[in-house]
């Protein structure tokens, strides 16, 4: 089971990358596993990565010796993971449009309905503190509270989900959200949505895609 998820890890970081999203070695993935969770390797090329350069961490933040050294960003997701039981996947970039935001420490309000997918009316920016530390665990977790993304003072932007396509998923609609709302504060003052409309929308994708599969009634 482990040796598959392995595999999906690196598919969704290489992934991540092909997409754009973390230049270079930036950025980090991880999933939940029974013993605590998986993480990205720190500092290595993307497409050179294997699932046996995947470290495993338990879920009391214990690394097994003989492994890869882990992601510097191994606390945040700990940390993120313990927080958030519902999240099985963590993505975290340095995409361009929300870096661009959080380096203004601003969070994404909601000019575009696409919002709601982040779970809340906005994306918050999480305070500034130094990569790789407990004290940026700690503050991304308590900006996100019961969202599924958030951005990262002067940093980039972290995304949950149910499975690693999700996580990563949701990661791309949130860098969209960032350039849109970044085209649209060069141009003037764009418009908010309120609250109700926001509630409007979360009913709208309640019924939203392919809920089920196609039947085999007449064709209309
Ligand atoms: P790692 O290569 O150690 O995962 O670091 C990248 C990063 O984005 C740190 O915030
Ligand atoms: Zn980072």
């Amino acid at each position: 089971m482990t040796l598959r998820l392995r595999d999906d890890l690196v598919a969704t970081a290489q992934r991540m990358s092909a997409l754009g999203l973390a230049p270079g070695t930036t950025g980090n993935v991880s999933v939940r596993t029974e013993r605590g969770f998986l993480v990205t390797p720190s500092g290595m090329a993307y497409d050179q990565l294997r699932g046996d350069d995947v470290v495993a961490i338990d879920r009391d933040g214990a690394i097994r010796p003989g492994q890869r050294t882990p992601s510097t960003e191994w606390r945040l997701h700990r940390d993120l993971l313990a927080a958030r039981p519902d999240a099985q996947a963590i993505v975290h970039t340095h995409s361009l449009y929300c870096t661009t935001i959080a380096c203004l420490r601003r969070p994404i309000p909601a000019i575009h309905y696409m919002i709601v997918r982040a779970g809340g009316d906005e994306i918050p920016c999480a305070d500034y503190a130094t990569f790789g530390t407990s004290e940026l665990a700690a503050s991304v977790v308590r900006a996100l509270g019961p969202g599924l993304a958030c951005l990262m003072a002067n940093h980039g932007m972290v995304a949950l989900g149910d499975s690693l396509p999700g996580a990563l998923k949701l990661a791309a609609e949130v860098e969209q959200l960032a350039a849109q709302y970044w085209h649209a504060i060069q141009l003037g003052q764009p418009h908010v949505l309120p609250h109700d409309e926001l509630d409007r929308v979360r009913a709208q994708f309640a019924g939203y895609g392919q809920l089920r599969p196609p039947g085999r009634g007449p064709r209309r």
